[in-house]
Parts: C-alpha cells; sequence; structure tokens
C-alpha cells in the first residue's frame, strides 16, 4: 500500500526519530509500504518520518540501471561508525522537498550499521550513490534535510517555493 509523503515545511520532517526496540508487524507492513512508495515516486531512498512515522527506519534502493538487479535494503537503526576524509559532491533531491536539486558535499565512503528486519545486525561499507543516499536518509531520522547544507538564502527561496506547492495541493 502506498503512503503519503509529507512535504517541507512540516514539524513532523524536524523531530529526532525514536530507536525501534522490537521487529512487529507493523513495522513489516510499513517497510514494505514505504519501499512501494519510494519505488513508485520514483525514488532511490525514504525515511519513515517522510510518511509521517517517527521510527529509525530507512529504506533505499540505489540500483539504478535499466534492467539491474534491485536490491532494497529496509535499514532498523542505521548507525555510521565510520566515514572517509575524502568527500564527494552530489546534486541531491529529496521526495519532500519534491523538484528541488542541490549539490551536497558529504564522505564519499560510510561504514554503516544496522538491524535488518529479522533482527539480525549488519556490518557493511558504502561508497559512490549509495553513501550519499544512506546518509541523506539517516539526516532525516534526525530532523535534518538537505537544504540545511545550503546558504540560508537558497534554503529560504526553496522552502518558499513548498509553501506556495502545498497552498496549490491543498487547494486541489
Ligand atoms: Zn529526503
Amino acid at each position: 500500500m502506498k503512503r503519503s509523503i509529507l512535504i517541507h515545511p512540516d514539524p513532523r520532517l524536524r523531530k529526532v526519530c525514536t530507536p525501534v526496540k522490537d521487529v512487529t508487524d507493523a513495522l513489516r507492513k510499513l517497510s514494505q509500504d514505504m519501499l512501494e512508495t519510494m519505488y513508485d515516486a520514483p525514488g532511490i531512498g525514504l525515511a519513515a518520518p517522510q510518511v509521517g512515522v517517527m521510527d529509525r527506519l530507512i529504506v533505499l534502493d540505489c540500483v539504478k540501471d535499466e534492467g539491474a538487479t534491485p536490491r532494497p535494503i529496509v535499514m532498523l537503526n542505521p548507525e555510521i561508525t565510520a566515514f572517509s576524509e575524502e568527500k564527494s559532491v552530489y546534486e541531491e533531491g529529496c521526495l519532500s522537498i519534491p523538484d528541488q536539486f542541490a549539490d551536497v558535499t558529504r564522505p564519499a565512503e560510510v561504514e554503516m550499521r544496522w538491524m535488518d528486519l529479522d533482527g539480525v545486525e549488519h556490518q557493511e561499507g558504502f561508497g559512490g550513490l549509495w553513501a550519499t543516499c544512506v546518509q541523506h536518509e539517516i539526516d532525516h531520522l534526525d530532523g535534518k534535510l538537505f537544504i540545511d547544507y545550503l546558504s540560508a538564502m537558497k534554503r529560504q527561496l526553496i522552502t518558499r517555493r513548498m509553501q506556495k506547492l502545498k497552498r496549490e495541493l491543498a487547494r486541489g
């Protein structure tokens, strides 16, 4: 089941999310719904607060090539345990900030730790687009958006555009 994605500005996108304690059926359903919502958008990552759930849960799949095998990953309580000195720049976007893109500089590689839906702990290193995507999604769990890395002027400009978009959507 697809869920609706919150659009910035929304107070729920600015909250720090709560660690997941138990893998419940509701959490499994949420993960499935989030993957469906992400693929449908289409996007490469989605965090629970973007669908209004304040849990530390993200989903991602950065395989973009047509015909390549998808790699959906659900991460509960994801943590970055180490990151590279080396940085990389990607033009980022966000499903909660539609049609707005800007270059963001982040560590090029990260070591991650997370729990899966079977309660199993994973550790893995990510580079390239995957590294940028996990950092962007973990930011969401701490109430942070990619526009926070931009100048105040650029951030305000994008926020005003989103306020206008929300007014238009509310009018129908
Ligand atoms: Zn985002």
